[in-house]
């Protein structure tokens, strides 16, 4: 019995030393190929993204009085149509689920037997008007609603639109409906180009593709990798503007551009909630969850799929992140930065970067607004995961089209100019 009892214990003793062994043997050859394990992190400011149920519109044609409306198509958002008196028609636009920011996103179609000047007015019932309406005949080309036709009532909490209708159908949204699908047309295109190589790299909850661009030339092992994301806030389509026009920059055949490719990796995912962009959401994911607050423990698939790939193909490529860009909008033209006191690995590639932008376009200054790490978004666990640069490039809702274009090319190049000069 003592004899046995022994030899347990020094089994017990050598599996111990064997599994400590191992455990270096395992850290070594980790910190050797540079490889970076997907970490979680508790936040300053921590958020619950555990799934919150959503209510989904009812999908349908409204029909009163030979007047029509719909929501039949990707991207809209119609909860109710209803009849106020024979010229003026109420649309209730109501958000996914609650609590959620006050960014009413509205698109739907309208139609009548008859020529007929209607007013709509738009009602949301639980937040304040955001954005100015566009129109468009065919879903795809839009222009904004003439300012004489439309004024804001309630205190600036809901609003009337004055339009004409006949058979044909008029869409009215919130912002130019650019759906999962165009998200993916778009990125094929792009993908035509030699260095650029399309991926899925995994399905939404309703099983939606993610979608992801590599771009680079030659040799792809050892490159320094740079991050690009959009649409993680459904109506958020400025920002993604924004994106393409960065990325179709970084494309262009001149000496900067090619240059760039040839030194660096970049990963775009231009769709991060295809669901939610879809489904015409406010905010949120089918899981009801803002995506940009689940970037600490990944709860939810897109966000988890993303982080994945991310750090899947670092790994994979020895790339070491250096820089994450994030496309979003808001009421103006911003850069959420990080403070002063946190250098990332290319500290401070951001003043130098604003600055060339800022040089760039006389007429605009760029507008920082620097922040410590505070909630779980994409810009602090860039930080976090690689000690990367990370920045918010944030367009206004109605900034115009053809400058914000401008401007991010003009960024793309700025980029790259001090990229390529590292
Ligand atoms: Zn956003």
């Amino acid at each position: 019995m003592m004899d046995l009892a022994k030899q347990t214990s020094e089994n017990k003793k050598s599996n111990h030393f064997k599994s400590i062994l191992l455990y270096i043997i395992i850290s070594f050859l980790m910190l050797g190929c540079g490889s970076k394990k997907l970490k979680t992190y508790t936040f300053p400011n921590p958020k619950n993204t555990s799934n919150h149920p959503i209510n989904y519109q009812e999908k349908k044609t409204y029909q009163i009085d030979g007047v029509f409306a719909d929501n039949l198509f990707d991207g809209a958002r119609l909860n109710n149509f209803t009849k106020e008196n024979d010229t003026t028609f109420i649309v209730t636009i109501l958000p996914e689920n609650e609590p959620i920011n006050s960014s009413p996103y509205y698109a739907f179609r309208i139609w009548s037997k008859e020529i007929k000047q209607l007013t709509l007015q738009l009602n949301y019932p639980t937040a304040k008007h955001r954005y100015y309406p566009k129109l468009s005949l065919d879903g795809k080309h839009w222009k904004p609603i003439d300012s004489a036709y439309f004024k804001l009532i309630d205190s600036g909490k809901n609003a009337l639109l004055t339009i004409s209708v006949d058979t044909g159908k008029l869409w009215i949204a919130a912002q130019e409906i650019n759906t999962s699908s165009d998200a993916k047309n778009w990125a094929k295109e792009v993908a035509t180009h030699k260095d650029v190589r399309y991926k899925t790299i995994g399905k939404s909850v309703l099983n939606r593709d993610l979608i992801a661009l590599d771009i680079y030339n030659g040799e792809v092992k050892n490159k320094e990798l740079i991050v690009i994301l959009s649409r993680q806030h459904p109506p958020e389509v400025t920002g993604y503007f924004a994106m393409q026009a960065f990325v179709e920059e970084i494309l262009k055949n001149n000496r900067l551009a090619s240059d760039f490719r040839k030194k660096y990796r970049i990963l775009v995912f231009p769709m991060l909630n295809p669901d939610g962009v879809d489904l015409g959401h406010w905010r949120h994911n089918v899981g009801g969850i803002d995506l940009n607050r689940d970037w600490a423990y990944y709860r939810q698939t897109e966000v988890k799929t993303v982080v994945n790939a991310i750090v899947d193909t670092a790994n994979k490529s020895k790339n070491k992140v250096i820089l994450g860009l994030d496309f979003h909008s808001t009421q103006q033209d911003l850069y959420y930065t990080f403070t002063d006191d946190m250098h990332p690995t290319i500290y401070p590639f951001k003043d130098y970067w604003l600055q060339g932008i800022d040089d760039a376009l006389p007429t605009y200054t760029p507008d920082d607004r620097p922040y410590a790490v505070g909630d779980p978004i994409s810009k602090a666990w860039f930080f976090l995961q690689f000690n990367a640069e990370s920045i918010t490039y944030e367009v206004g809702d109605e900034t115009a089209r053809e400058f914000i274009k401008l401007k991010a090319e003009v960024a793309a190049r700025e980029m790259m100019k001090l990229l390529v000069l590292k």
